[in-house]
C-alpha cells in the first residue's frame, strides 16, 4: 500500500503515439501544468492533480497499485492486461474512450500462402505481443493454434521462420504491405481509453475523479463529431453497432417498400476512418454518407 495523497494522479504515456494527445487533451479540460525536473510528473498548477509519465504497459499495473487513479492508455494495453490477469484479480476499467489513437489488433498472414481465413490457422504458430488477447480469441473461435510471444518487430516474424501468422496493430496497414503482409480478421479496435484502478474511492477524491472524467468528456464532445447515415440489410445491424466508435446507439429507421432494410443514423466519434466504412460495405452496407457535426447540444 501506498502512503495516502491529497492530490488526484493521471498516467499517460512519458512519448509515443499517444503522449501529444493526451496532454492536449487533459490542457483542453482545463489542466495547468508545470514539469518536474526529472520529467516524470508534470505538477498541476490549477489543480490538485498531477500526471505521471509512464510507459503505456506500466499504466494498468500502476493503476491497480493505487499509485494513480486513472490514466490514459490504448485498449488494447488495458484489455491485454485484463484477460491475462490471475482470476479474481483486482482489475483497471475502460471509463471512456477518447477518439485518438484509433487501430486495430488484427491478424495477418503472407501474401500468397495458404491462409485464407480464420480456419485456416488451425495448428499454426501466430506471433504477438498480445498473448492474452489472441488467446482469448482463439478459444471463442475453436481454433488451435500456438501463440508465439514477441515483443517487437512481429511483422517479420513469418519470414525468420518464427510463425506463420502474426496478430498486431495496424492503423494504415502500409506497414503489412511492407511486409507482404495482408489483413485476415480483426480482433480488438483500439482507441485511447481513460482508464480507473479498481480501489473503492470516497469523499473528496471520488468528487475529484467525477469532475475530471466529466471536464474530459466535455472536452471531447466538441471535437471530432460525425454523423454516419447508411442503408443496411437488417441481419447486419449487431454486427454494424459493434464495428462503430459510436457516441450513442443509432437511430434506426424502416424503409418503405424494403422490409429487409433499414436506415442507420450513427453519431460517431473521430475515430471513425475509411477503414470502417469499408468494413461496412462488407457487412451490405450502401449508400454510406458522412457528414461532420457542426454544433451539439445534448
Ligand atoms: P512505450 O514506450 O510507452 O511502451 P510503445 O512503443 O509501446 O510505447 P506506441 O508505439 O507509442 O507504444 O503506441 C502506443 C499506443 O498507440 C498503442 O498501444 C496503440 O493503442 C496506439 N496506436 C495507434 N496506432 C498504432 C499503430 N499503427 N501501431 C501501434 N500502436 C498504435
Ligand atoms: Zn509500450
Amino acid at each position: 500500500m501506498i502512503a495516502p495523497r491529497d492530490r488526484l494522479r493521471v498516467a499517460v504515456q512519458k512519448s509515443g503515439r499517444l503522449a501529444e494527445a493526451s496532454l492536449s487533451l487533459l490542457g483542453r479540460a482545463g489542466l495547468a501544468f508545470r514539469a518536474s525536473r526529472d520529467r516524470l510528473f508534470l505538477y498541476g498548477e490549477n489543480l490538485p492533480i498531477d500526471v505521471l509519465l509512464v510507459r503505456d504497459d506500466d499504466i494498468p499495473g500502476l493503476l491497480v497499485e493505487g499509485s494513480c487513479e486513472l490514466g490514459i492508455v490504448g485498449r488494447n494495453v488495458l484489455e491485454e492486461y485484463r484477460l491475462g490477469a490471475p482470476a479474481g484479480a483486482a482489475l483497471p476499467a475502460e471509463r471512456q474512450a477518447l477518439g485518438f489513437g484509433g487501430c486495430r489488433l488484427s491478424l495477418a498472414a503472407p501474401d500468397g500462402g495458404a491462409i485464407a481465413s480464420i480456419g485456416d490457422l488451425d495448428g499454426l504458430r501466430i506471433a504477438t505481443s498480445y498473448p492474452a488477447l489472441v488467446g482469448d480469441w482463439l478459444a471463442r473461435n475453436g481454433i488451435r493454434a500456438d501463440v508465439v510471444v514477441l515483443n517487437g518487430s512481429v511483422e517479420i516474424a513469418p519470414r525468420l521462420g518464427k510463425a506463420d501468422a502474426i496478430c498486431d496493430l495496424v492503423s494504415s496497414g502500409a506497414t503489412l504491405a511492407a511486409n507482404q503482409l495482408h489483413e485476415i480478421d480483426t480482433i480488438l479496435r483500439s482507441e485511447a481509453v481513460l482508464a480507473a484502478g479498481p480501489l473503492p474511492q470516497t469523499g473528496l477524491r471520488a468528487e475529484q475523479i467525477e469532475r475530471l472524467c466529466a471536464r474530459i468528456e466535455g472536452a471531447r464532445s466538441s471535437d471530432g463529431a460525425r454523423l454516419l447515415m447508411m442503408q443496411a440489410p437488417r441481419t447486419a445491424l449487431a454486427a454494424i453497432t459493434r464495428l462503430l466508435p459510436m457516441r450513442e446507439s443509432p437511430s434506426v429507421l424502416s424503409l418503405d417498400g424494403l422490409p429487409d432494410d433499414i436506415a442507420v443514423q450513427a453519431l460517431c466519434n473521430g475515430a471513425l476512418d475509411w477503414q470502417h466504412l469499408e468494413d461496412l460495405k462488407r457487412l451490405g452496407a450502401r449508400g454510406l454518407m458522412v457528414l461532420n457535426v457542426e454544433r451539439m447540444l445534448a
